[in-house]
């Protein structure tokens, strides 16, 4: 496969592209169409110097010099292909700060990204993961639901020895964040789940061997978010990510994945199309890199708005984009494939849940992601003391301790227990997600966490016997990181008026949006515009009627 690692050389004006086809009227920014030369402020940024090589600034000059030593174009650019960005300075609140540009609301202190991966975290990593977070987080450590661990309040002078500690366990911040291939979703219970299809572990563990922190694949139009999972019940949101596996069994060739593409939310959402293709578990890494490679060199540079794979994908089609894929980068017709069955059941895990070598994995529940490094630590422990194999994360900001003996489970159910960590938690808590929000975030409009915490303790309290999970996803803008579209009940944050004319923190409504079963967008309804404070209500009195007026195995997006 050619894959050049920088813009290709310009073809020059007027001329066709690396494809021999026509440029189109107006430039999109494409490489492989000739449109070489940065058409904005980001795209130079990536060009005048490769954002990983600012790992070698942080170590050197950042972390000695201080806050202040920082070139602007790394600490609000590159410094995110290392899983940094910086936080909202506190006491920001978004009405005040609306106007304001996003470098305006820096703070001193950052975000930093821990990708996971899929991977089995063990005691060590755990231990490791929790120290850090005490140490040098102020105790902050979320579970994102991209299966990352996202630390607030660091340093830059604690970084090379947060990096140090880390790496000695295996673990990474790189291309945590940027215009990169980001955090991979893996099946949480990949290997060990007897209704498995396949285990897909090989494959993203290759992936990531071979391509993580290859420059070839450092510069892309925008971030490319993966999923692979040969679990049945599609427990990676495979239908929101830029690239997704899919386990399914071939009438022929036996299991392997269906290849998905050009899914994403945000403010343009839309579901990944289906290739048709059947990839087998050793030619994913092959196919996962020539579906990127198709991203870097005809994604749309010019737009930021316009430069995720999905705009492609929708122009396009996925009859054109398959002949893309295998015609100029794999160089080979790919097998076709029936989709797999649609899921029948949740992809969260959570509860106890047999093996197929006859021990246990329990999924149990923090409130919306949100843990901290002593419950880390303690995790560490709690697998070792019961002798787990270790912990991974969901893309539902849940996590699955594996590996359970049949008469450890409900000893470590206690345990989990005294961490705030329920195996069997209420309906709301189990639902219930949150993004990062304006404590944090620099573009966020509303609180999400502590608010979404409070819901669910309010509605805990109001429907303590609720008998079906109805999904409530919050978010603090429209960037969708908590998967506003998806959920039975989607929040967007905005600024609302309140019963006297004056602008608070609110939300937009979606209702009845879904993954799985039935993939769809909420309604997005004009009149459904709530205030924070208004939100209980808001919910409990929808939530009411669909209880009073629900038929028989209808569920709340149905
Ligand atoms: Fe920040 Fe908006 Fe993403 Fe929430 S949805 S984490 S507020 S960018």
């Amino acid at each position: 496969m050619t894959s050049p690692a920088q813009p290709l050389p310009s073809t020059g004006p007027g001329r066709p592209g690396r494809s021999g086809r026509p440029r189109p009227k107006r430039g999109e920014g494409q490489w492989a169409l000739g449109y070489t030369e940065p058409l904005n402020k980001n795209e130079q940024t990536k060009k005048d110097d490769n954002p990983l090589n600012v790992r070698a600034r942080i170590l050197t000059i950042y972390s000695k010099r201080g806050f202040a030593s920082i070139d602007p174009a790394d600490l609000r650019g590159r410094f995110r292909w290392w899983g940094l960005y910086t936080q909202r300075a506190p006491g920001l609140d978004g009405g005040k700060t609306a106007s304001l540009e996003e470098h305006e609301l820096d703070d001193e202190f950052f975000m930093l990204r821990v990708r996971t991966d899929g991977a089995l975290l063990g005691a060590d990593q755990l231990r490791v993961l929790g120290g850090i977070s005490t140490d040098f987080a102020r105790d902050t450590a979320d579970i994102t639901d991209r299966q990352n661990i996202q630390y607030h309040w660091i340093n830059i002078e604690d970084v090379p020895t947060i990096w140090e500690r880390l790496e000695a366990v295996g673990l990474q911040t790189q291309e945590a964040c940027g215009d990169s291939p980001r955090a991979f979703l893996g099946s949480p219970v990949a290997g060990v789940a007897a209704d498995e299809v396949i285990d897909g572990t090989w494959a993203l563990e290759e992936i990531k061997r071979r391509y993580i922190g290859d420059p070839a694949y450092s510069n892309l139009p925008r971030k490319f978010k993966t999923a692979l999972t040969g679990h049945p019940s599609h427990d990676v949101a495979p239908e929101v990510n830029d690239v997704a596996f899919v386990g399914t069994v071939h009438p022929e060739h036996g299991p392997g994945f269906d290849l998905w593409v050009g899914g994403g939310l945000s403010t343009n959402p839309m579901l990944a199309q289906k290739l048709g293709v059947w990839i087998p578990l050793d030619e994913v890494p092959d196919a996962w890199e020539a579906v990127i490679s198709v991203f870097r060199d005809y994604g749309y540079r010019r737009l930021r708005s316009r430069a995720r794979l999905k705009f492609l994908v929708a122009d396009w089609g996925v009859e054109k984009f398959r002949e893309v894929l295998e015609k100029e980068f794999l160089g080979r017709t790919l097998v076709d494939c029936p989709s797999p069955p649609v899921p029948q059941l949740s992809g969260d895990h959570v509860g106890v849940h047999a093996q197929k070598d006859g021990r246990f994995y329990v999924g149990a529940t923090p409130t919306v992601g949100r843990i901290d490094g002593r419950v880390l630590t303690r995790l560490g422990d709690l697998v070792e003391a019961h002798g787990a194999a270790g912990v991974r994360l969901t893309a539902y900001q849940k996590l699955v301790i594996l590996g359970v003996e049949g008469d450890r489970v409900e000893a470590l159910l206690a345990d989990l227990e005294t961490l705030g960590l329920s195996a069997r938690p209420s309906n709301w808590r189990r639902s219930t997600m949150a993004c990062t929000g304006i404590e944090f975030c620099k573009l966020a409009i509303v609180d999400t966490k502590n608010r979404a915490t409070e819901l669910v303790a309010e509605l805990e309290q109001r429907f303590p016997d609720l008998d079906t999970p109805i999904t409530v996803n919050v978010n603090g803008c429209p960037n969708a990181c908590a998967r506003t579209q998806v959920a039975d009940i989607g929040l967007k944050g905005q600024l609302v008026l309140d019963d006297d004319g004056r602008q608070v923190e609110g939300f937009q409504v979606h209702l009845g949006g879904g993954l799985g079963l039935d993939p769809k967008f909420g309604r997005k309804l004009r009149a459904h515009k709530v205030t924070s404070a208004g939100l209980g209500d808001y919910v409990s009195s929808v939530v009411s009627v669909y209880l009073a007026e629900r038929e028989e195995g209808e569920t709340f997006a149905s």
